[in-house]
C-alpha cells in the first residue's frame, strides 16, 4: 500500500482502477544542420503548422463555447493569442536565422526556454502559463511532425477510471470522457491551475502536485482519491478500501440527504430562521449552489477573475461573468465582493508587490482605493449586472469608517459614469461592509451607520486577532475561534448590526464548521455563508438546534475565560443539551 499526498484541488471521493495517460513531454525532436538558403522555406513550413494548429485551437475554442463557461473557453482563447503572437514568432525566426537547425528544434527549444523561465517563477500563475506553452507548442511541433496529437485521446476512455497523469493539458481535460474519469491525480498543478478550474467544474474529485506519481503508479491499480484531504492511496490494504468506500458511502448518503432537505427552511426547532448562502470562486459554481439549497450567495471572490490574465480589468468580461450569477440565481440575492488581492493572492499583472508583510500590506480595499479607476470599473461592472438579479455589493478588510466612505464615495462616481453613458444599471442596492480587521469590529456601531449589512470574515479576523498567518501550519495550532477575543469580536460585530436593524452574516470558514454552529446561532448571526457542499449538514444541525437553548450556550461562552473553558462550555452542552 502507498499512500500519496499532493494539493486537494477538487473535493470528493474516488475509488477505482488507474488510468495512467502516457503523455510524453520530450517526443523524438528530429534536430539537424540546415543552410542559410534553406531557412526560408523551414519558415514556410512553420507558417503552414502555424494555420493547421490554429485551426485545430479554433475548433477546441468553438466546441468549448457551446459546451462550457466563458472562463473555460478563454484557456483556448489565450491559445490562440499565443499562435499569434508576433513577438513569439519574431524570436523563433530570430533563433532560426542564428542557429540554422531544422524549425521543429528550434520551436521546442525555445519553448522549453520559455516554460523553464515560467516554471522558476514563484507566482504559480506564471508556472500555469508554463502549461500553455507546453500546450501550444507541442501542437505545433506535432503538426510539424505531422503527428497526431497523441497515442490515445481522453475521448476515449470506455471504463470508469481515476486518471493518473503528469500534467493534462487543458484541451485533454476538455476532450477526455468525463463520464468515465471519476477521479483524477497529477504529478503537477495546484489548485488555481487550469487543470484544477476545469475538475471542479466537472465535479471530478482531483488531488494534483503530488510530483511523481505518474511514474509510481501502473495502469489497472486500484487506487482511493480523497481529493478533500489531498491522499491517494494506491493498492489499498482491504481495511483502507472498506473504510474508504464507508466513507464514500456515507459522503453520497450525506449527499442524498440534501434533496429532502433543500427546500426545507434552516430554521431551529423553536422557529429561529436564518438563511444559508454559498461562498463561490467561479460562476459555474452556482449551479453546485443552487443544488445544495442555496439561499443566496454570501460571498462571490471576485479577484479570481483576475486569474484569466490579460482579461479581468476589461469591464465588459467582468460584467458578463457577474450578469451570468446573477441571471443563473434569480431573485436570489448575491454579494459580490470588490476584489482582494495582495497579502496570500498575488497577482503579477496588477504588479502587487512583494512585500515584508503582504497579509498587513497592500491589500483588498486599500489596493482597490489606490486604483480608483480600475476599482470603478469593477463597480460599473456590478451595477450594470446588477440588473439582471439581485446583487449586493460588499468591501474587503474595511479597518474604519474612512475606508467605507471613500469606498461608497467612489461607488457614486461609478453610478453616475453609468448614468452618463445612458448604460442601465441597478440603482438601489444593498452595500456592505466585510468585519474582518479587529478595529473593525471595535468599531462596528460606526461602520454600521453606513453598512447595509455585515458580513464577517473570520478567516481573516482570527488571523488579525490572534496574530496568527491563517498559512502558516506551524502556528496553525493557535487558530481558534473559541478564544475568547474572537467570541467577543463576534458578538460585539452581531449586536452593533442589530442595534442599527441591519444584518449580520458570515462569510469566513467559521460559517460551514459544524462545531460552531450553536454558538454562531446563539450570539444571534442572520446569514451562515459556506462551500456549497456544506449547506446540507449545517442546515441539519441548525433544525436541530433550540434557539433559547443557543443563547445560554452562547452567553456561558462569552464568560469563559480561556480557550479550553469555552470548549469544555461546548463538550458539556453537546453531551447533554438543555
Ligand atoms: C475571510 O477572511 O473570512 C474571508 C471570507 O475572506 P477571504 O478568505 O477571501 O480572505
Ligand atoms: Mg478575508
Amino acid at each position: 500500500m502507498k499512500t500519496f499526498t499532493g494539493i486537494p484541488a477538487s473535493g470528493g471521493l474516488a475509488v477505482g482502477k488507474a488510468f495512467v495517460y502516457p503523455y510524453d513531454e520530450t517526443p523524438d525532436i528530429p534536430r539537424y544542420n540546415i543552410t542559410e538558403d534553406e531557412a526560408a522555406a523551414e519558415w514556410e513550413r512553420l507558417q503552414k503548422a502555424l494555420a493547421k494548429a490554429e485551426a485545430e485551437v479554433k475548433s477546441l475554442h468553438e466546441r468549448a463555447s457551446r459546451e462550457m463557461s466563458r472562463e473555460q473557453a478563454d484557456i483556448f482563447q489565450s491559445h490562440l493569442m499565443m499562435l499569434e503572437d508576433v513577438d513569439f514568432q519574431d524570436q523563433i525566426r530570430d533563433r532560426l536565422e542564428k542557429t540554422l537547425q531544422n524549425i521543429e528544434w528550434v520551436v521546442w527549444d525555445l519553448a522549453r526556454e520559455i516554460k523553464q523561465k515560467l516554471m522558476s517563477s514563484s507566482d504559480p500563475i506564471f508556472r500555469e502559463r508554463a502549461v500553455d506553452i507546453a500546450d501550444v507548442s507541442s501542437r505545433v511541433i506535432n503538426s510539424l511532425l505531422s503527428v497526431a496529437r497523441s497515442r490515445f485521446s481522453l475521448a476515449d476512455i470506455e471504463e470508469d477510471v481515476i486518471l493518473v497523469a503528469h500534467d493534462l493539458m487543458p484541451s485533454d481535460a476538455l476532450v477526455m470522457d468525463k463520464s468515465h474519469v471519476k477521479g483524477l491525480a497529477m504529478d503537477m498543478g495546484s489548485r488555481t491551475s487550469h487543470t484544477a478550474i476545469l475538475a471542479r467544474a466537472f465535479n471530478i474529485p482531483a488531488v494534483l502536485g503530488l510530483s511523481v506519481i505518474s511514474r509510481e503508479i501502473h495502469d489497472g491499480e486500484m487506487l482511493v482519491l480523497n481529493g478533500s484531504s489531498g491522499i491517494v492511496v494506491a493498492a489499498p490494504d482491504r481495511q483502507t478500501l472498506a473504510r474508504e468506500e464507508k466513507e464514500e458511502k456515507q459522503y453520497r448518503k450525506q449527499a442524498d440527504k440534501l434533496v429532502v432537505l433543500r427546500d426545507l427552511p434552516a430554521e431551529t426547532k423553536d422557529g429561529y430562521r436564518v438563511m444559508l448562502k454559498a461562498n463561490i470562486e467561479f460562476p459555474e459554481e452556482v449551479e453546485w449552489a443552487l443544488h445544495y439549497g442555496s439561499e443566496g450567495i454570501g460571498l462571490y471572490r471576485s479577484e479570481f477573475l483576475y486569474m484569466t490574465p490579460g482579461r479581468a480589468a476589461e469591464e465588459e468580461f467582468q460584467y458578463e461573468a457577474y450578469s451570468r450569477v446573477l441571471k443563473a440565481m434569480g431573485k436570489l440575492p448575491v454579494t459580490i465582493r470588490t476584489v482582494d488581492i495582495g497579502g496570500d493572492k498575488v497577482v503579477p499583472e496588477l504588479f502587487t508587490l512583494n512585500e515584508k508583510n503582504p497579509l498587513l500590506g497592500w491589500r483588498a480595499i486599500r489596493f482597490s482605493l489606490a486604483h480608483p479607476e480600475l476599482f470603478k470599473l469593477q463597480l460599473r461592472a456590478m451595477l450594470r449586472a446588477g440588473v439582471h438579479g439581485n446583487v449586493r455589493i460588499m468591501f474587503p478588510m474595511i479597518s474604519g469608517i474612512e475606508e467605507l466612505e471613500q469606498a461608497l464615495a467612489l461607488l457614486d462616481e461609478a453610478r453616475r459614469e453609468c448614468k452618463k453613458k445612458k448604460q442601465p444599471f441597478a440603482e438601489d442596492i444593498e452595500v456592505g461592509a466585510m468585519i474582518e480587521i479587529p478595529s473593525a469590529a471595535m468599531t462596528a456601531d460606526i461602520l454600521a451607520e453606513k453598512s447595509d449589512f455585515f458580513s464577517l470574515g473570520t478567516n481573516d479576523l482570527v488571523q488579525y486577532s490572534l496574530a496568527v498567518d491563517r498559512g502558516n501550519e506551524k502556528v496553525n495550532y493557535l487558530s481558534e475561534f473559541r478564544h475568547p477575543a474572537v467570541l467577543r469580536f463576534l458578538k460585539r460585530t452581531i449586536d452593533a448590526a442589530h442595534e442599527k436593524g441591519i444584518k449580520a452574516a458570515m462569510c469566513g470558514e467559521l460559517a460551514g464548521d459544524p462545531s460552531a454552529t450553536a454558538i454562531l446561532v446563539g450570539l444571534g448571526l442572520d446569514e451562515f455563508s459556506m462551500t456549497a457542499s456544506s449547506i446540507p449538514p449545517i442546515k441539519q444541525i441548525i433544525r436541530g438546534l433550540n434557539m433559547e437553548a443557543c443563547k445560554a450556550l452562547a452567553g456561558k461562552a462569552l464568560q469563559a475565560r480561556s480557550i479550553a473553558e469555552v470548549r469544555a462550555e461546548v463538550e458539556a452542552w453537546t453531551a447533554d443539551p438543555p
